[in-house]
């Protein structure tokens, strides 16, 4: 088969010219190639493999564009890259790859197109089309990964026994895969993972978390987070998640499976946003019911306090597996601590003064809160489903004129403590955290408008009551 088509682009005519003057094959290898046969459009990020040294060819090939690109080199891996217009294109020389067992790294030789294919992980990974004159276009399939496209099959284009040992990595890329494609893993793909399973424990967290938040980003990560468990995956990267699973049962009362709950959850919150931390907010959503699930005789199943113990784990395994402790910790810190409010709010009469509070301690993530919000309505009652839905659409209509009247998002204090200490000429001390406390309190339930001069009246009368003069 010949793919001219996908190598329209100019770039691949100047580096088939470069190859050529240099002597050398060349080729476009695995995301390039799976993707433009499975989508029919044309990937930005194009992985070049040349038979000799791929540093000096991306050097080559960038001095002969205009305006020369800055070329990228990384050392420890042998590959270079440059941008061309919205493209990337790395470059790497085909290598051979042997591990042996003390090492986690594999020795790197020199080696031909074969060998470069052999040491990729899966058959529609393996795939290049040729940049060379003779057969520009072709494409170079040794193991068959255009029939495995067809069969929509994840499978290692050697023993996967072997495969997944050298690497571990590559059993969350599989998973990653068939979780981003829609395809299956193959079957003796499947055992071979399920038996390395522990060797993830040998892969760093970095690489770990680009996987997971891959899997994260697709359209239906429910299927990566089943297989990982499936697997045996998921108790060594995600032991939170995996203790949501299982139904418990006494004097026959029981309670939800809130695994199979929280990837409903996270598979409809995926309907409504890209953000990859919204949807970490509703992976991790109700990770503290398992530590704080208790059985009492007379309210059955109880997890009081899940959505501070589950802002606290948010913490633990953020810094475990090494995602950032900056803000957008904080920001799923806060959504998994908020989850239930709305929640409550949904099911009574909504109230301006409940939702103002909401705005209030929500702050700007409110609408995100309301999005992870309404993702967990999972109740299959019809009723109850529309029901829950037509009040969180008030809730939402009762923020937006909330906000207008009362500006409590980002709330400021109308009156600051040093207004309060210059009036009472006093100095610092309780009396003023009181006063400012009583003015947020009757602008939150409503009793005065959020206003100075309803404020300053207010701070006038109950310092009076506490004994202070102006
Ligand atoms: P995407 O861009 O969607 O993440 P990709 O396949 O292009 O997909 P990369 O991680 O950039 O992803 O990998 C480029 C190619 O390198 C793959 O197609 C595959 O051939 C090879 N590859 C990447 N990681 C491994 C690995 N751990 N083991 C073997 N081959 C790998």
């Amino acid at each position: 088969m010949i793919y001219t088509k996908a190598l329209k682009n100019n770039i691949f005519s100047l580096i088939s010219t470069c190859a050529e003057e240099l002597n050398l094959e060349c080729y476009v290898i695995g995301g390039f190639v799976r993707d433009y046969i499975i989508k029919k459009s044309i990937p930005k990020d194009i992985d070049i493999v040349v038979v000799g040294d791929g540093i000096e060819f991306a050097n080559y090939v960038s001095k002969k564009i205009k305006n020369t690109p800055k070329v990228t080199i990384f050392k420890t891996y042998g590959t270079a890259m440059f941008r061309f217009n919205d493209l990337e294109i790395e470059f790497v020389g085909a290598r051979k790859e042997s591990y042996n067992k003390e090492s986690r790294n594999p020795m790197v030789v020199t080696g031909t197109l074969e060998d470069d294919q052999n040491r990729r992980d899966f058959t529609i990974n393996s795939m290049a089309f040729s940049l060379n004159k003779k057969n520009y276009g072709a494409l170079v399939d040794p193991f068959n990964g255009l029939k495995d496209i067809e069969n929509k099959l994840i499978k290692t284009p050697l023993n996967p026994e072997i495969t997944y040992n050298d690497d571990p990595l590559r059993m969350l890329r599989a998973i990653r895969f068939a979780t981003k494609l829609n395809f299956k893993i193959d079957n003796s793909s499947l055992k071979s993972i399920d038996s390395l399973s522990s060797r993830i424990k040998i892969i760093t967290e970095e690489r770990i978390v680009v996987e997971l938040n891959k899997i994260l980003l697709t359209n239906k990560p429910s299927i990566g987070f089943i297989l990982l468990e499936k697997c045996g995956l998921l108790k060594y990267i995600l032991p939170e998640i995996t203790s949501l699973k299982g139904v418990d049962e006494i004097e026959g009362q029981t309670h939800k499976d809130n695994f199979y709950h929280t990837l409903e959850v996270l598979d409809n919150i995926c309907k409504q946003t890209n953000d990859l931390w919204l949807r970490w907010a509703a992976l991790l959503h109700d990770i503290g019911k398992a530590p704080t699930k208790r059985f009492s005789k007379k309210v059955g199943w109880t997890f009081h306090g899940h959505e501070f113990e589950g802002s606290k784990m948010v913490y633990h395994l953020f810094k475990r597996l090494k995602l950032p402790l900056n803000d957008k910790m904080k920001y799923v810190q806060k959504l998994v601590f908020m989850s239930s409010r709305p929640i409550v709010l949904a099911q009574d009469i909504v109230t301006d003064s409940a939702v103002r509070r909401l705005v209030f301690d929500a702050g700007n993530y409110v609408d995100d809160l309301m999005t992870l919000c309404e993702a967990d309505i999972t109740t299959k009652n019809e009723k109850k489903f529309i029901k829950y839905h037509n009040n969180f659409k008030m809730v939402r209509n009762k923020i937006v004129e909330v906000e207008e009247r009362d500006n409590i998002r980002n709330f400021q204090p109308p009156i600051t403590g040093q207004e309060i200490m210059t009036t009472f000429k006093v100095k610092p001390s309780k009396v003023i955290g009181t006063l400012k406390e009583i003015i947020k309190e009757a602008i939150l339930e409503g009793d005065i408008p959020n206003e100075y001069n309803a404020a300053y009246e207010l701070m006038i009368n109950e310092a009076k009551k506490l004994g202070l003069k102006k």
